[in-house]
């Protein structure tokens, strides 16, 4: 297939899935957010650590720990000490949307099954102070060793890693954990940059047909690791349907005891889970996942909660 019917493909599926979505990745991105690492330090200090740089940060409403620059000043933020010793981590406002979502106590235990580079897990360390159980599994061998860095860095003492396949856990630890996130690879849709030139040369269906078989092995596995009573989020950072609502459909239709549940955070910018697309239908109960559009220092992303029923 030609790279140019590719891009056909691409863009027909995105207007059917929100026009508005193009739009957004046309546009230059104009901020970006970060998170305090409670594990080194606190709201006030960071106030003024950043008032010393002569920055302005706009305070996330939904997040105290989240603040929000001009895309102008990272580069700055990058190279300051705040970002090297771990002070800080740059996270998009997305992905802590997606972290929150688990609503992880002290006394329970989380499985992160596609952990790398770790900001997911790594913001519950920063806000239950290394209380809190969490296990981290990755198989990509450099990205485990970034994963690592990344921990020691924060100071996070509550996680441990695993280099693993996440499609095993599910046999190797049964009903193990309270909470379980599986932020899937995937086609990574909401990363390209259409504003650049070829921005989707290495993307097609065959891609996202793999990884959909990917994820839905992934998702099976890690709903046999989860409590009874207990929740999995499911979430990718791209917008085909078949890496997403047909994955959480796929685990609605083969475990009945799978329920979805409402996220708690509800803002403008997020869109309601379809319940067909391209002549197929999924379960009407998917409306309850999220996907949320690309807005400011909100990357699109896909997120599905579910309860494990039962006791
Ligand atoms: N949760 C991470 C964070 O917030 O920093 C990002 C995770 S990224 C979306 C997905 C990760 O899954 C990648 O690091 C990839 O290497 C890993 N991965 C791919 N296949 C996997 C598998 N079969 N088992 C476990 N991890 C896998």
């Amino acid at each position: 297939m030609k790279s140019s019917d590719n891009e056909k493909i691409f863009f027909e599926r995105l207007s059917k899935i929100d026009p508005d979505i193009i739009i957004a990745l046309k546009e230059p991105k104009k901020e970006f957010s970060f998170r305090i690492n409670r594990l080194k330090i606190d709201n006030e200090e960071i106030k003024k650590e950043l008032f010393n740089m002569g920055l302005k940060p706009k305070r996330v409403d939904w997040f105290e720990d989240a603040y929000v620059l001009p895309i102008e000043d990272r580069e700055k933020v990058i190279k300051s000490s705040l970002y090297t010793e771990g002070k800080i981590y740059l996270q998009n406002l997305s992905s802590m949307f997606c972290a929150l979502e688990l609503e992880l106590k002290e006394d329970e235990w989380l499985l992160d099954m596609a952990s790398a580079p770790g900001g997911k897990s790594l913001l519950w360390s920063s806000i239950l102070k290394n209380r809190g159980k969490i296990s981290a599994v990755e198989k990509d061998r450099n990205r485990f060793f970034m994963l690592k860095r990344n921990l020691k860095i924060s100071g996070a003492k509550n996680i441990k890693t695993y280099q693993k396949d996440g499609r095993a856990i599910g046999k190797i630890c049964p009903l193990y954990f309270d909470k379980v996130l599986l932020d899937a690879p995937c086609s990574s849709e909401s990363k390209f940059d259409l504003s650049k030139e070829n921005p989707i040369h290495y993307w097609n269906l065959r891609r996202v047909y793999r990884n959909s078989k990917l994820q839905k092995e992934l998702i099976i596995s890690a709903w046999g690791s989860l409590k009874p009573g207990g929740i999995l989020v499911y979430a990718t950072c791209t917008f085909s349907p078949e890496e997403n609502e047909e994955v959480v459909g796929f685990l609605l239709k083969n475990r009945s005891e799978a329920k979805l549940i409402d996220v708690t955070l509800k803002l403008d910018n997020f869109k309601e889970g379809m319940t067909s697309f391209n002549e197929k239908e999924y379960d009407p109960s998917l409306k309850k996942c999220v996907r949320v559009l690309p807005k400011g220092a909100f990357d699109g992303f896909f997120l599905a909660k579910i309860e494990k029923i039962g006791n």
